[in-house]
């Protein structure tokens, strides 16, 4: 096992997951969410993709250098018209006042 990776979020791990999945690299997201004892706040940790196969690092690495590149040229990020919020492409909807992209 190798660390591969350390995700922005769950949904981004889950995506490279399911990207280095499907050329056949094993996986696997520790470091998620730790819940603490009842009453406690829970920690928060970024997720970790790792490796299983030490020798599909070099691969995975590429193919999420890849991912990453892609993801962010297909979505360049964008201006609310409402609130002038810069927001990261990909999402659809002002995360600060909820208005949709125009
Ligand atoms: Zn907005």
């Amino acid at each position: 096992m190798r660390k591969l990776y350390e995700c922005r979020d769950r949904l981004q791990a889950q995506m490279l997951l399911d990207d280095l999945e499907s050329h056949h690299i094993e996986v696997v997201i520790l470091g998620d969410y730790l819940t603490g004892a009842a009453g406690e706040l829970s920690a928060i940790q970024f997720p970790v993709l790792w490796v299983v196969q030490d020798d599909d690092y070099t691969r995975g690495r590429q193919l999420i250098d890849e991912y990453l590149t892609e993801s962010i040229q297909a979505s360049a990020a964008w201006q609310c018209a409402r609130c002038g919020e810069l927001i990261e492409g990909g999402f659809e909807i002002c995360w600060n006042c909820l208005s949709p992209r125009e």
